[in-house]
């Protein structure tokens, strides 16, 4: 084959190498699009948003805050976590509309920056009239966070949380600043960056932690020196209740509360939003610890990723169906094993791209290389190969040898060396060979010119 004939194949791997490119650059903005904008249009009636919106606004000081468009996106929230959630009303206590809307809104309050903001681990919240036995502990809890996904509250504690907005006591974003770390520990699905940041945020909080201990007394309440659990729970607490305050007796822990949340209760004309130079006013001051100008991806947590099916894919499915689609083209076994090699390299580009991510160890990295990605390619290539066409073209091929194969077919063998290499391609079931009187001396062959520059056989046909 002279050197043109390499142009589509070439053209092939810089398109390949192109969309790597072009997706890695992109992921984290086309998450955003996805869990932001299409997720968002649940489908909402307009009665539905004002009475929700009329819940809320009469209860949460921070929806109250919200400009329309922040409001919107609270209720569009709120609608999608009582879609996927069961709600639970215990010890004879019949829920309400209003009970449902509120408790959903202290999931969103919290999570109000993230993009991912269900908690999806969560599947279930139980709601008890008032402090509930629990038999596990031997006592009587005002709310909780399971491991196994559930949350428990009692609704005259939830109720009176948010009736001071002040006191620095909300049992609502207690139990859910709980379940949001659970959800990163427990759970599979959850906000990349807020996973990527929470150990960060827990050195910070372990100076203070640790100060708390030593000293016995804090601007945190004293439930906060528990353990770092309790310190984060009663963090988010203060965090809404007591902004102002939080930001100036322990401002380190607050502006990297900031960051781990992705807002600021502060600033309420933005509907909490972090503003641009949120980073650089911080920075500004020597004797705060610094904010990063970008969050670090990290994927301590994630116990499942994309790689890791694909990989499972690729050695189950991907391989066999390569080596089919190999079968029906005209391609020899060292070019067909050159492609996969050359895959191999192409992917190798990617390990910067996954070690910076810290998603896979590099010696899982191989696997993926061979198992996942090159026969992903090599399918890519054959299939793209396989059904489109440039043109066709026909050969006629002498019949040296007619070799048995078994009890119903044979195996050519012509004159020429051609086809040598596709034993798939000469083989033929006895019926179409033998059907007349005569044994046959020739075989026409219809290929299709694949625009990847290999051609694969449409019929054949002995005679
Ligand atoms: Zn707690």
């Amino acid at each position: 084959m002279d050197i043109l004939g390499f142009i589509p194949q070439i053209i092939f791997l810089a398109l390949v190498w192109f969309a790597l490119r072009l997706i890695r650059r992109n992921e984290d903005y086309i998450l955003d699009f996805y869990f932001n904008r299409i997720k968002w249009q649940t489908d909402i009636t307009k009665d539905e948003f004002y009475r929700f919106a009329k819940y809320l606004q009469e209860s949460s000081p921070y929806f109250r805050n919200l400009s329309h468009d922040g409001k919107a996106k609270f209720v569009h929230r709120v609608k999608h976590i009582l879609g996927t959630k069961k709600f639970e009303g215990r010890d004879g206590l019949q829920l309400t509309e209003r009970m449902v809307v509120l408790v959903s809104g202290a999931i969103v309050q919290v999570t109000f920056g993230l993009n991912r903001f269900d908690l999806s681990h969560f599947t279930t919240i139980r709601l008890f009239p008032e402090a509930f036995y629990f038999r596990l502990y031997e006592q009587y809890l005002k709310g909780g966070a399971s491991k196994s996904g559930v949350i428990l509250l009692s609704w005259k504690d939830f109720e009176e949380g948010y009736a001071d907005e002040f006191d620095k006591y909300n049992l609502g974003l207690h139990e859910v600043a709980h379940a949001l770390k659970l959800n990163v520990t427990e759970g599979n699905r959850f906000d990349l960056k807020f996973a990527s940041y929470l150990d960060t945020w827990e050195e910070i909080g372990m100076l203070e932690f640790a100060r708390m201990k030593e000293v016995g007394e804090s601007f945190l309440r004293e439930y906060a020196g528990g353990n770092m659990h309790e310190f984060f729970a009663v963090c988010v607490e203060h965090f809404f209740e007591a902004t102002n305050d939080f930001k100036k007796q322990l401002p380190d822990i607050y502006n990297h509360l900031c960051v781990l949340l992705n807002q600021d209760p502060s600033n309420f004309e933005e509907d909490y939003e972090l503003s641009n130079d949120f980073a650089q006013s911080v920075n500004k001051d020597k004797d705060r610890i610094p904010i990063p100008e970008k969050i670090a991806l990290s994927y301590n947590y994630v116990t499942s990723h994309w790689s890791f099916s694909l990989t499972a894919l690729g050695i189950i499915v991907l391989w066999p169906l390569a080596f089919y689609l190999y079968s029906l083209t005209v391609m020899n076994t060292l070019e067909f094993y050159l492609l996969a090699a050359l895959f191999i390299i192409i992917g190798i580009e990617q390990w910067f791209w996954f070690s910076e991510k810290a998603i896979m160890s590099i010696r899982f990295f191989p696997f993926y290389l061979i198992g996942g990605f090159s026969p992903s390619m090599l399918c890519l290539f054959l299939f793209i190969n396989l059904n489109l066409a440039i043109s066709t073209s026909e050969s006629t091929y002498f019949i040296k040898h007619i070799l048995p194969d078994g009890k119903y077919k044979s195996v050519l063998v012509y004159s020429n060396s051609e086809l040598k290499d596709k034993r798939s391609l000469r083989t033929f079931s006895n019926a179409e060979l033998f059907n007349s009187s005569s044994e046959p001396n020739y075989v026409n062959y219809k290929f299709s010119n694949g625009i990847l520059g290999y051609r694969s056989v449409i019929s054949k046909n002995a005679y």
